[in-house]
This record gives structure tokens, C-alpha cells and sequence, in this order.
């Protein structure tokens, strides 16, 4: 590798190694550099829920994209990425909430993502664990699960197939304009990006991004236990509110057997200790909606920060104040799923090709602007 990549991506979690990808690929010699080691930051603390969503027309767009991006990319990932197209079953208690799954519906019908209403009756057929009385299900079929670190292990084995470097164990110190500063040694590019997740502030001051804690709590090997990624529907509720915290019903069959349970938000900074009062809670509502659930074994639980923007969108595109500088982060609880559209977009705008999606709404010449910041 040349003293002088085109290059350097900050960061060797899940978003900086889509966007070593998609820079290899496009031809750039990159240099990736992680302060600690590859997929062990946020990304190994995810629950690895590829997911469709749609709480903002720009959120909608960019899941669906990169949702489009796994599907074709699936057939090639190594077997311990784990990559089951086992769908969504987003679940409504009540009729309220089959309306919201009805509208959910029409939503995706709109923009042509296949989803399907189930009745009671279908819904306890196809996951017989979960408590009788629930109202219904919209079921994503196109929805699916990784195991994040190694997802972001195997994007990096290709962006060095084509001719990417990885450096862990290098700590960033500053960003300068086409530079990167690491101890005494200053790094020359054309151009860097800043994939630093939740700690992306550090390097760029001004970016709003702030650690969002979230809990999961993962069981001993009970195969066949469920089948789908499931997810209360208040769930989108509880992730949009910036509120200090809140719980939402999540649960995910692994391909170990095991069954990981989700899953929390609170903004507490750093601290990293579990809180077993919002365990405690997070717990009980999975057991509201899934009662045997306490004949399983519970093996480890565990926290980590989801990089959050106050607008809910990741900031992707170039940082104006400071020439050469790119942003990648901020993806919240979204950015195993949004990683490869990210990665892609970014990009096809460093190299200069058309992107496939409209890159402004996630531009963040918004927050510079004062969109957002509130
Ligand atoms: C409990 C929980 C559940 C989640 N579930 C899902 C889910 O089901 N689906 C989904 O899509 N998303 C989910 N997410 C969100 C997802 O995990 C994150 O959005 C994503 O991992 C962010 O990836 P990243 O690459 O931006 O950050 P990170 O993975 O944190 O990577 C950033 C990297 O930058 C490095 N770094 C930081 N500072 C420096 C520096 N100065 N110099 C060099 N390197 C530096 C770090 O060492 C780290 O490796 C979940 C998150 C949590 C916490």
C-alpha cells in the first residue's frame, strides 16, 4: 500500500467497512483504520436485523435500498455471516394497531416491497409461542438477519480483495483537510471519512450525533423456538422518541438456536454498566408477548450506543467546512441494514457517478445548516 491512499475510512465497524467496500470497488486504493479492531464497536453489540422502515419518506427510501443491496449480495457472503431471509412479523395488539399495520401496508405496497396482513389465526400458526388474543401481524418476507461483526468482517475481506489495507489498533487523533493525524504521523489522501460511529464528534466537532444506550439479552440454543424476526409494532414509537427511555418487544431466532431479546433505549452517555431495572422491563414485555419465554435459559446480557442524530437520519455526504472530508454515521439502530446503501451512496458520490437515491435528505450540510439540530 502506498503512503498515499486515495482514501482513508475511519472506522471498521459495520458503516466504514460497506464504505471500504463500495470505494474499492469503485477502483480508490483505501486505507481503513480502526482504533480498535474490526466489527468490535457498536457493530458487535446489534441485533442484526435487516429491516424495512418506514417513519420518514428518507428512511423508507434508504432501507429499502440497502435491503435490495443484501438480497444480491446474500448468495456471496460467507456461511458465518448467518444471513437468514427469515422475514418480519411486526405484531399489533389490538385493532388500533391492525389499522397501523393495514396503512403499514399500503405504505409498502406504494414503493413495492411485499408485505402481507396476518389474522389471528395466521399469526399464532406461525408463531405458535406467542400469547393468544394479538390482534394480527404485517409480514415482510424480504427482511432478514446477519450476524453483524462478521457481516463486517466479510465486507472488509472484499474491499481488500480489491486492493484495501486494514490497520487496527490505530487511533485517529485529528482530521485535518485531506489529512488524517495519527500520533506523529500525518496520512495524505484525497479524501477521508469519517466512520467513527457514535464517537464520529470526536473527530468532527459540530456533528450531533449522541450515544443512544440499548440492552440485549441473548438465550441458551432452543431451535425451531420461533421462526421470524419478530417486533411489537410500538416499536417504531419507542425508536423515534427521543424520549431518556423506553422498551420495545423484540425478538430474533439466530442460527445457533439461540434467541436474542431486545430491546432498550436510554441516553445515559457512556456509561456501559447494565441496568437491570430496564432489563427488568424489557424482559417483562417480551414475556407479555411471549409467555414460555420464561422456560428459556438467559445466558448474557450485554449493552452497547447506537450513533443517534436528532433528526433520526445518518449523515452521508461530504462535511463543507473542511475540505476532503466525508461523513458516514449516525445510523441510530439502523446501521447494519442501512450499511451497504451508505456505503454505496457515499461512494458513488466521492467518485462522482449518479446515485441511486436522492442524497440530500441525508446530506449533513443540513445539520450545518441548522436542520436537524433540533
Ligand atoms: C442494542 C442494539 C441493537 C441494534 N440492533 C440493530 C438491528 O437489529 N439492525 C440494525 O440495522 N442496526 C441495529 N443496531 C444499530 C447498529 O448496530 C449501528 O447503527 C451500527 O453498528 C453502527 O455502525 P458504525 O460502523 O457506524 O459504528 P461502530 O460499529 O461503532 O464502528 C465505529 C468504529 O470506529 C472506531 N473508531 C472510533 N473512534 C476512532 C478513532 N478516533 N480512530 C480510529 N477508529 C475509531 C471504533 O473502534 C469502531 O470500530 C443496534 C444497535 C444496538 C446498540
Amino acid at each position: 500500500m502506498t503512503q498515499y491512499p486515495d482514501a482513508v475510512v475511519i472506522g471498521a465497524g459495520i458503516v466504514g467497512a460497506a464504505c471500504a467496500e463500495a470505494l474499492a470497488r469503485a477502483g480508490l486504493k483505501v486505507l481503513i483504520l480502526d482504533a480498535s479492531f474490526a466489527g468490535g464497536g457498536t457493530t458487535a453489540a446489534g441485533m442484526g436485523h435487516l429491516v424495512v422502515m418506514d417513519d420518514s419518506p428518507p428512511q423508507l427510501a434508504l432501507t429499502a435500498y440497502s435491503a435490495r443491496l443484501w438480497t444480491t449480495l446474500a448468495p456471496e457472503l460467507p456461511r458465518n455471516v448467518e444471513h437468514d431471509a427469515c422475514g418480519t412479523l411486526w405484531v399489533a395488539e389490538d385493532d388500533e394497531q391492525l389499522e397501523a399495520v393495514r396503512a403499514k401496508q399500503r405504505v409498502y405496497a406504494d414503493h413495492g416491497i411485499a408485505a402481507e396482513t396476518l389474522s389471528p389465526a395466521q399469526l399464532a400458526d406461525a408463531e405458535p409461542h406467542l400469547r393468544p388474543g394479538l390482534a394480527g401481524a404485517l409480514h415482510v418476507p424480504g427482511d432478514g438477519v446477519v450476524y453483524p461483526p462478521t457481516a463486517a468482517l466479510a465486507l472488509l475481506q472484499r474491499a481488500i480483495a480489491n486492493g484495501a489495507e486494514l490497520r487496527e489498533g490505530v487511533r485517529v487523533d485529528a482530521v485535518g483537510a485531506r489529512e488524517v493525524i495519527v500520533g506523529n504521523e500525518r496520512i495524505a489522501c484525497d479524501c477521508v471519512i469519517n466512520a467513527a460511529g457514535a464517537h464520529a464528534p470526536e473527530l468532527t466537532p459540530g456533528i450531533p450525533i449522541v450515544p443512544r444506550k440499548g440492552h440485549l439479552v441473548i438465550t441458551d440454543r432452543y431451535p425451531g423456538f420461533c421462526r421470524h424476526q419478530l417486533v411489537e409494532l410500538g416499536y417504531l414509537a419507542s425508536a423515534h422518541t427521543m424520549t431518556t427511555e423506553s422498551v420495545a418487544f423484540n425478538v430474533q431466532p439466530r442460527a445457533t438456536g439461540q434467541l436474542l431479546i431486545g430491546s432498550s433505549r436510554e441516553l445515559v452517555g457512556w456509561d456501559m454498566n447494565i441496568n437491570r431495572a430496564i432489563v427488568r422491563k424489557m424482559l417483562d414485555r417480551a414475556l407479555d408477548f411471549m409467555p414460555s419465554l420464561a422456560l428459556t435459559s438467559a445466558i448474557r446480557t450485554w449493552t452497547g450506543f447506537r450513533p443517534a442524530t436528532p433528526d433520526k437520519l445518518p449523515l452521508i455526504g461530504a462535511w463543507e467546512d473542511t475540505p476532503g472530508l466525508w461523513i458516514a454515521a449516525g445510523h441510530e439502530g439502523l446501521g447494519i441494514t442501512t450499511s451497504l446503501g451508505t456505503g454505496q451512496l457515499l461512494a458513488d458520490l466521492v467518485v462522482g457517478h449518479e446515485p441511486a437515491l436522492d442524497p440530500v435528505p441525508y446530506a449533513p450540510s443540513r445539520v450545518l445548516a441548522g436542520i436537524g439540530t433540533h
